[in-house]
């Protein structure tokens, strides 16, 4: 064959990284909270319409702030999609509290909302949507939920920044929300994150949790003398090599947002045709919800299938990948009691969901290549099982 593999994944440049990591080298200025943080800062929080928006060193990281932020107690419970990734569960447990797993929408794979209800406790602290592949949660049910049990949202947005929900941008509804800048997302700087402060009552305690309980953010505003050890808090400023990198990425978004944008709907609308034949599913965005372009996925008809799918594409130097193993089923998930038939939509979608190659940099060729490899395997040949 003599092909380039076609990886799942790759970090892509827009551009001005390497510029902007000399210039970050130049200044002297190279722990956090420097000049490219704080137009990183700016950008996000004026672009999300947020109250505050803090760089972190990861999504992980700014979970761990929410859940530090929210005064999260042993015993607490949390409810959470079994079908995300550990950070969003695992967070929480940190404080401990107790992750209760809630199943998934069979159309987009987000939380069932319709489920809140009757998973709530006199113990429920807070609700953790996830916006599977950046397609919104249904906010409005959820938010409705919390209000009357007096619950705290937090989105963990790590797919979706820049997608919206009838018009209102993800990352915007709960009282906190996370973003992930991690090599797979839209825009990277290798490890990174952001917790995004909606309610401005819980500003001033992030910016001390983030700078290792100190209240050193004022004492640089001018607003203390000094500046001492007042609250709980880590190490969760990035430092300004990495805002430069990040910078140079989120100032080309529209760019970026636009080529991924080709990108999927060239997988969708080549696609179709071969799906319908086969009993695939492609992604389903309902009309309210304005997706980011984070991934392209398929949920082939069973398990078997996706694993003849991955291995036939892999034969032809293609890597295609399934995703989240239900949460509630693994070790750590049992251990708080998951069962198998907790949550039926997921444990199914789990064993049938298959992505495709899908970076910013990913060529036309390349694509078409993935496409005509997928269009030339006929699904239903073999037992499914
Ligand atoms: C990537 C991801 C995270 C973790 O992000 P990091 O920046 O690697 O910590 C958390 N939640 C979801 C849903 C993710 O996809």
């Amino acid at each position: 064959m003599g092909q380039n593999t076609i990886p799942f994944n790759r970090p892509s440049l827009a551009g001005r990284e390497i510029e902007y990591l000399l210039q970050a080298v130049d200044s002297g200025h190279l722990s956090g909270d420097g000049a490219f943080t704080a137009k990183c800062h700016a950008f996000l929080a004026q672009r999300l319409g947020a109250a505050k928006v803090l760089l972190t060193t990861s999504c992980t990281h700014a979970l761990e702030m929410a859940a530090l932020l929210l005064d999260v107690q042993p015993g607490d419970e949390v409810i959470v999609p079994s079908f995300t990734f550990v950070s969003t569960v695992n967070a929480f447990v940190m404080r401990g509290a107790r992750p209760v797993f809630a199943d998934i929408r069979p159309d987009t794979l987000n939380l069932d909302e319709t489920l809140l209800e009757g998973l709530i406790t006199p113990r429920t602290k807070a609700i953790v949507p996830v916006h599977y592949a950046g397609v919104g949660c249904e906010m409005d049910a959820i938010l409705d939920v919390a209000r009357r049990y007096g619950l705290a949202v937090v989105e963990d947005n790590a797919h979706g920044l820049f997608g919206s929900y009838k018009g209102r941008r993800l990352g915007t509804f709960g009282c906190l929300a996370t973003q992930s800048f991690h090599e797979t997302k839209n825009f990277s700087c290798g490890e990174g994150g952001a917790l995004v402060i909606n309610d401005p009552a819980l500003v001033e305690r992030a910016e001390i949790l983030r700078e290792k309980g100190t209240n050193r953010s004022r004492f640089f505003r001018g607003q203390v003398d000094k500046y001492t050890w007042v609250d709980l808090g880590s190490s969760y400023l990035p430092s300004e090599l990495l805002a430069a990198f990040l910078w140079a990425q989120l100032e080309a978004w529209e760019d970026i947002q636009a080529a991924r944008r080709r990108l999927w709907l060239r997988y969708d609308e080549q696609l179709a045709g071969w799906a319908e034949r086969s009993g695939v599913r492609r992604p389903i965005v309902p009309a309210h919800c304005q997706q980011p372009y984070h991934m392209y996925y398929l949920l082939l008809p069973g398990l078997g299938h996706r694993q003849a799918l991955i291995a036939r594409l892999k034969q032809r130097g293609i890597l295609s990948v399934f995703h989240y193993l239900p949460l509630h089923l693994s070790e750590m998930g049992r251990r708080f009691g998951g069962m198998p038939g907790d949550c039926p939509v997921c444990e199914d979608v789990s064993d049938r969901l298959l992505r495709l190659p899908f970076y910013t940099s990913l060529t036309k060729d390349d694509q078409e290549r993935v496409v005509a490899s997928l269009i030339e395997s006929p699904v239903g040949e073999h037992d499914g099982g």
